[in-house]
């Protein structure tokens, strides 16, 4: 999974628009205040190396679902008005994102300031992948930088349309987030372990597959566990497990077995008797789980089992939490993983979503070699998946 791809340097930027995908699909609170801006971060070293080289940078990104209609909660000037602040220069966040209004603004913007186009997704050629919209946005710019990695899973105008209008190159964030899932998943330091948790084995079924032919050790746990648990015959409770996926998870562990990967499965449990908040944790000790209770975190044995894996690690990919860790009883199982994460000595990765979610949560975040931007595309990469926002930047 190298990435094939033009870069930054191999494109001649000076005095050019340089139309940039970024992900600035950051959250709001409901008055509309970023609550995360780690997204636009993310994006600065692209966006400092265009102004650095004399380029002028016009930004294009999606935010929530729109659905090809304006939104007014949907723009993107607050995110427009949070890079202004990091990064120290104008910021002109326009009203719209494609026709002759735009580019003129673009042509009048002053040297050294920054454009930032409207919410692509406000127009539903964007999603639709639609040959006609991507061409309007490349008339955007001259030169095209793809540093949405986020959003590189998907087919769209934006990601994908672009890419074929324009000269295109990765920017350092699309380089980075490469780097470090191809020292996880081409070559790792051994032993590599990974770490899966999160709600439904179904959806990471595909992950499971394309790991056991990479990895040492998988660890398993969150509501996906429990599938797994039943299949091995153990009783569950009243935890969840998705009876239709009983066949293809003991496929898995078929095939585990055969690629020598050692699957560990939760030895014991926090459980609660329904799901919900204010349930009382109960412990269950060994790894049945009585029929009145379901299990919700992964117990102490089991936090100890993980770790002392973890710590053994040169290589860790962690995707999905050990259990309900939005409520605070059931958090430690989570908590305990991420500390592991976080304190082991070898390349540590975690791909997106809930589990960027708990080690924020834990303070920790800076103790871990990448954390990754984008949870999907994560996801994807892990299935083994060639992302097409990625494909389509390729050197012939
Ligand atoms: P995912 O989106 O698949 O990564 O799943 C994350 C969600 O899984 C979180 O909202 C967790 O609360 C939930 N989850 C984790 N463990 C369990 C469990 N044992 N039972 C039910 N839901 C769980």
């Amino acid at each position: 999974m190298k990435l094939n791809a033009r870069r930054i340097e191999d494109l001649d930027l000076k005095n050019r628009r340089v139309l940039v995908r970024v992900d600035f699909n950051c959250p709001q609170d409901d008055s509309g205040r970023l609550t995360d801006d780690t997204r636009i971060r993310a994006a600065l070293p692209t966006i400092r190396e265009i102004l650095a080289r004399g380029g002028r940078p016009v930004l294009m990104s999606h935010l929530g679902r729109p659905k090809g209609k304006v939104v007014e909660s949907m723009r993107l000037a607050p995110m427009g008005a949070r890079l202004a602040e990091l990064l120290g220069v104008q910021v002109l966040a326009l009203k719209d994102c494609i026709g002759t209004e735009v580019r003129a603004q673009i042509d009048h913007a002053p040297a050294g300031s920054v454009v930032l186009l409207e919410n692509v997704r406000f127009h539903a050629g964007d999603e639709a992948g639609d040959a006609a919209f991507a061409k309007a946005l490349a008339a955007n710019g001259e030169l095209f930088i793809n540093d949405a990695f986020g959003a590189a899973h998907r087919d769209h105008a934006s990601v994908c349309g672009v890419a074929r209008e324009l000269p295109a190159a990765a920017g350092r964030l699309m380089e980075k987030e490469i780097a470090a899932f191809s020292r996880v998943l081409d070559n790792p330091a051994r032993p590599l372990v990974a770490i899966l948790g999160g709600a439904k084995v179904s959806d990471k079924l595909q992950v499971v597959d394309n790991l056991l032919d990479k990895v040492d050790a998988l660890l398993v746990g969150g509501g996906m566990a429990y599938t797994v648990l039943a299949a091995r015959g153990v009783s569950t409770g009243k935890s969840l497990v998705q009876a239709d996926q009983l066949a293809s998870v003991q496929a898995a562990l078929e095939k585990a077995k055969q690629r020598k990967v050692e699957v560990l499965l939760p030895l014991d449990h926090v459980c609660a008797a329904n799901f919900a908040e204010s349930e009382a944790p109960v412990a269950v000790d060994g790894e049945a789980i009585p029929a009145h209770l379901m299990g919700l975190d992964i117990g102490p044995k089991t936090r100890q089992r993980y770790a002392a894996c973890i710590g053994g690690a040169k290589t860790v990919v962690w995707n999905g939490p050990m259990g309900v860790f939005e409520w605070p009883a059931f958090r430690g199982g989570t908590e305990a993983i991420g500390r592991a994460v976080a304190g082991c000595a070898g390349y540590t990765v975690i791909g997106g979503g809930d589990s960027v979610a708990a080690i924020e949560l834990l303070g920790l975040a800076d103790k871990v070699k990448h954390i990754s931007t984008g949870g999907g595309a994560s996801l994807e990469l892990l299935e083994g998946t060639l992302l097409p926002g990625i494909a389509v930047l390729a050197k012939s």
